[in-house]
């Protein structure tokens, strides 16, 4: 029988991934099936029982049902953990093993495909949400000699980097401070908002790169594009390396990326 895969969110229509995850399948001849299933807002597990008795073997999981993933796993990696939020399921017997490639799909993202290392930059990284906290520990991982946290409510940010080497402050205090990468993991692009950064973080940036994907220039961008900054990224790449990171953890072959990246690519203009 095809093995059968889905991605669950609510809503859903938008999604790239049974795109993405087709395109992977037919470029490693997997024989599977991925499709995009909308998960009632209060009834997120009974969905995902229905998947797995019709023979589902994995999930990908997008908003809001990252927690409920989460409380849903019965294992769970450190980085899931520390996340506090699951993006990716496979099921074994009665088992749920749960993951979150987010964070490792934007870092390699920024280092493989966009080419920009992130071991001795100094790392401005907006934002203390789920995306965010994915981030984090990927992000320590490739020793950056400094990864400043900016968030509007600080104590979500400080809860997020207890036991860590990132510092966080709030965006009145960038002020006078410059940066090598500055990530946006804020949502204030999705409603064509700016978050309060001032333009000086910019003045020594390499790479200005924003989680948001299909949204051309958002205010982030053009202000980094206005401040002078070399690379400018949408979060496209970050999408479909973590997609790869899940297809390689349910089949064992990782797909290459670049044909699915150049397909959903908008220009940045
Ligand atoms: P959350 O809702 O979990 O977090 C939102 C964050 O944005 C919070 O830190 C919030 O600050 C901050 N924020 C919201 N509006 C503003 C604003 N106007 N000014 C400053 N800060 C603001 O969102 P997610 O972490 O799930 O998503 C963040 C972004 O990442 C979205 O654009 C999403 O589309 C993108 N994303 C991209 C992925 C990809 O594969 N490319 C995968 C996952 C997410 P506060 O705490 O103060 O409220």
């Amino acid at each position: 029988m095809t093995d059968q895969y889905a991605v669950i969110g609510n809503p859903i229509s938008h999604t790239k991934s049974p795109f993405i995850h087709g395109s992977f399948a037919s470029t490693t001849a997997q024989d599977l099936v991925y499709t995009a299933i909308e998960g009632p807002l209060d009834g997120f597990a009974a969905a995902v029982d229905a998947f797995r008795a019709a023979g589902g073997q994995g999930m990908n999981i997008t908003a809001p049902f990252k927690l409920d993933a989460f409380r849903y796993a019965t294992e769970l990696t450190e980085r899931a953990r520390r996340a506090g939020a699951v993006n990716a399921m496979k099921f074994v017997g009665e088992r749920a093993y749960a993951d979150n490639f987010d964070g490792v799909g934007l870092v390699r993202d920024i280092t493989h495909n966009l080419g920009c290392a992130l071991q001795g930059q100094r790392v401005l990284l907006l934002g203390a949400g789920g995306a965010a906290r994915g981030a984090l520990l990927p992000f320590l991982e490739q020793n950056p000699a400094q990864l400043v946290i900016a968030n509007r409510t600080l104590a979500t940010a400080q809860a997020m980097t207890e036991g860590t080497s990132a510092t966080v402050c709030n965006y009145g205090d960038l002020a006078g401070q410059t940066f090598d990468i500055v990530v946006n993991a804020t949502s204030a692009s999705l409603r064509a908002e700016l978050p309060p950064v001032p333009a000086s973080v910019f003045a020594q940036a390499r790479l200005a790169y924003e989680l948001a994907y299909g949204k051309g220039l958002t205010p982030f961008l053009r202000l980094a594009h206005n401040a002078g900054v070399a690379q400018r990224a949408d979060g496209v790449g970050m999408l479909a390396e973590q997609a790869a990171e899940a297809f390689a953890w349910w089949r064992g072959v990782r797909p290459d990326t670049a044909v699915v990246i150049a397909q959903l690519t908008i220009p940045l203009v």
